[in-house]
């Protein structure tokens, strides 16, 4: 319908007033949506796997670079059905001090990379409220709770398939570490850098990281108190976590010959959860999340020295 010159005058202040609050509005506000799809589609390389998000707070002073790319959820506790978006193309110069701030589920931990001596994970909680004495053998481990669901269900189903494995190991404070280092020097100098890694290398300071044990262990060896020998591999219980823990989102931390990239010997009863997409994309491309993570991600950052 044609307006009439009248009737146009009168609507030209209307028109100039939307026309200079379109050009006024912010960028974000007609961005933002797009801005919010790019990163769950953004094309992940076929290679690596999705990255599970951080679930981390949002720090009040976000690092520009990573806000819009790698948005942090609001719970302050990652779960297992932690929101899924892939990892955007790793920036390996991004400075340590600009980085958001991860649940440590995949921090790398090695001989050269360690943790602080301050490090201490949130949400541990005691495995006695979940598993019974002839599981944890009545000693007090605790871990994160992020990690203790999945823990539960594995042995659960082992138990049920007839094993009986043990928990013998779960988190370690520096301290502890300290402690568990002096302890195995004494008992066996020979094998302690094989047994036990020095305060602030050992990803036992996760607090998502399990040692398991089985009964048949001490036949196997010839040596009726060991808890921890590289024959834990013949054990049944050894070749069910080999053929199944990364189900429930548990990795093998040092397989076999990894030594040059964790640092560390075989370790076939160490397992350390990093969540389900994780564990198994690392089982079946058969590597360490060591070496993928060092492969992938930026370097990790060296903490200072104590
Ligand atoms: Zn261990």
């Amino acid at each position: 319908m044609r307006i009439s010159p009248p009737r146009a005058a009168r609507l030209l202040p209307t028109l100039i007033a939307l026309l200079l609050l379109a050009a006024c509005r912010p960028a974000v506000v007609t961005t933002a949506p797009v801005i919010a799809e790019v990163a769950p589609t953004a094309a992940p390389v076929a290679s690596r796997p999705p990255v599970i998000s951080t679930g981390a707070p949002p720090s009040p002073t976000p690092p520009p670079t990573a806000t819009n790319t790698v948005a942090p959820t609001p719970e302050p506790e990652p779960t297992a059905t932690a929101t899924i978006v892939p990892s955007p193309t790793p920036n390996r110069d991004i400075p340590c001090s600009q980085r958001l701030a991860d649940d440590g589920l995949l921090t790398v931990v090695t001989l050269t990379y360690g943790l602080s001596r301050d490090f201490e994970p949130r949400g541990l909680v005691p495995l006695a409220g979940y598993l019974p004495d002839d599981v944890t053998l009545g000693y007090p481990t605790e871990l994160r709770h992020v990690a203790v669901g999945p823990l539960v269900r594995m042995i659960a189903d082992m138990q049920a398939a007839g094993l009986r494995p043990f928990v013998i190991s779960g988190y370690r404070s520096y301290s502890a570490q300290a402690i568990a280092r002096e302890k195995w020097a004494e008992k066996e100098p020979d094998r302690v850098n094989i047994l036990s890694a020095p305060p602030g290398f050992s990803e036992h300071q996760l607090g998502t990281v399990v040692d398991f044990g089985s009964p048949e262990l001490p036949e196997i060896v010839g040596q009726e108190d060991v808890e921890f020998h590289t024959y834990f591999y013949k054990t049944s219980e050894g070749f069910w976590l080999a053929d199944n823990a990364h189900r429930y989102g548990f990795t093998l931390s040092y397989p076999f010959e990894a030594i040059d990239v964790t640092g560390f010997f075989w370790e076939p009863w160490h397992y350390r959860y990093v969540g389900v997409e994780m564990a198994t994309f690392l089982h079946e491309a058969g590597v360490s999340l060591t070496a993928h993570q060092l492969a992938t991600e930026p370097p990790p950052c060296i903490p200072d020295k104590p």
